[in-house]
């Protein structure tokens, strides 16, 4: 089954918008900078604070093989995904056009290896190399006419627990309705956001989160790297005593390695919880080797793909570490591409399924068939591939920019 073609799609809810191409969409939000210094800022500065974007965009993969069979993937693409729909087309896919595509590994290495002199572990070009590795195992799913899971070496579950990602609401009582109706779609757990102000503060608007929860769920808490070791050691204590946290995400920036140990060998009676930004098996070793995480959060369309989340959660499974599936803005092949690995792996926990999932238009809107929450878990069928059917009519709605790179 030779490569054919790789095409490539940049989709961005700025089309919706009568935008029709990416130079008017370019635009980003920029994160606060440091005019307003009044009050307690916490004890980082506004320097690891990540630009946004302001609409909401992503890059699929295609590629095609010579009878014409056609697998899909994603990039994670939601800043300038135009970098990441570049590397595709002009460095990833003269790489694998016109080779079997059977041989995912061995793609996969020339993948990564293209850049080894060049910085290629994470970011743009890891992403990158998601989108086209996850199209692969899809590809070859509709080839084997069998689901990802299978190709794996089959399912521990395809009945795949997920918790509900972000508590919005513009008041207290708005986020308590918020878990209110969570708790009656199923989801038994639900992450909510902290990290800004006080850490008195903080508390007070995780405190009654966990109070409304009670012993109905469990709370994830993620504070997207806004602490240092001592606020964040302080913080862990709170959430421990409130006795139905699951666990604490990303409390320093991924950067503070000896802090991330540390802080797992302070707390033995919360799970610390980070990874989202660690993209392959090598990162992930070290912070294995000194223990700087308690659950490991890989996200698939930025680490390496299938290929490569499926070797980092067997690696933390030697360590005795299970892993949940990152999702953020994206599609059903997103969530499906994690769903498929979780199914073949002994130690995943549990998938994320954002709030604003359902009613994205990236969400399953985009398709005709995709894996859908049901009393907050979420089962991966017997269809062949990622089991994720697109809508070419919405694709061609949300595509802002096509590229194809063929024979
Ligand atoms: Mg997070």
């Amino acid at each position: 089954m030779r490569i054919k073609a790789v095409h490539t799609y940049l989709l961005s809810t700025a089309k919706l918008s009568g935008q029709t191409t990416y130079e008017e969409t370019a635009g980003l939000v920029l994160p606060e900078r440091a005019a307003d210094t009044s009050g307690y800022r916490g004890r980082l500065d506004e320097r690891h604070r990540c630009v946004y974007p302001r609409d909401r965009s992503t890059l699929l993969v295609c590629v095609e093989s010579d009878s014409g069979l056609r697998g899909w993937g994603e990039a994670h693409a939601p800043v300038v995904p135009r970098v990441a729909q570049t590397v595709v087309t002009d460095l990833l896919a003269p790489i694998i056009v016109g080779q079997d595509a059977r041989h995912i590994a061995p793609l996969w290495e020339q993948m990564f290896s293209s850049m080894r002199l060049r910085s290629h572990t994470q970011g743009f070009t890891a992403e990158a190399i998601s989108g086209v590795d996850i199209a692969l195992w899809d590809l070859l799913g509709h080839y084997r006419q069998e689901p990802v899971w299978m190709l794996l070496g089959g399912a521990f579950n395809t009945r795949l627990p997920a918790y509900s990602s972000g508590v919005p609401g513009a008041t207290q009582e708005d986020r308590l309705e918020t878990i209110e109706q969570a708790l009656a779609q199923g989801f038994n757990a639900l992450k909510c956001s902290c990290g800004r102000g006080s850490l008195q503060e903080q508390m007070d608007v995780v405190r009654p989160l966990s109070e409304a929860i009670g012993t109905r769920g469990r709370l994830l808490v993620d504070a997207h790297g806004a602490f240092d070791l001592a606020d964040a050691l302080t913080f862990a204590r709170f959430l421990q005593d409130l006795g139905n946290v699951e666990w604490f995400e990303d409390p320093l920036v991924p950067e503070e390695r000896d802090g991330y140990a540390r802080l797992t060998e302070g707390t033995p009676g919360l799970r610390i919880a980070m990874g989202e930004t660690e993209c392959n098996r090598y990162g992930v070793r070290d912070r294995l080797l000194n223990r700087q995480c308690d659950v490991l959060l890989p996200d698939v369309c930025r680490a390496g793909g299938i290929s490569e989340t499926w070797r980092i959660a067997q690696l933390a499974d030697a360590f005795g570490i299970g892993w949940a599936s990152h999702v953020s803005i994206s599609t059903p092949l997103h969530l499906a591409a994690g769903l498929h690995v979780g199914a073949a792996t002994a130690n995943f926990l549990v998938s994320e399924y954002p709030s604003h999932f359902a009613e994205s238009p990236l969400g399953p809107a985009l398709c005709r068939r995709a894996p859908t929450p049901q009393k907050g878990s979420i089962e991966v069928g017997d269809e062949p591939g990622l089991g994720v059917e697109l809508d070419e009519a919405r694709l061609a709605e949300l595509t802002l920019a096509q590229q194809t790179i063929s024979v």
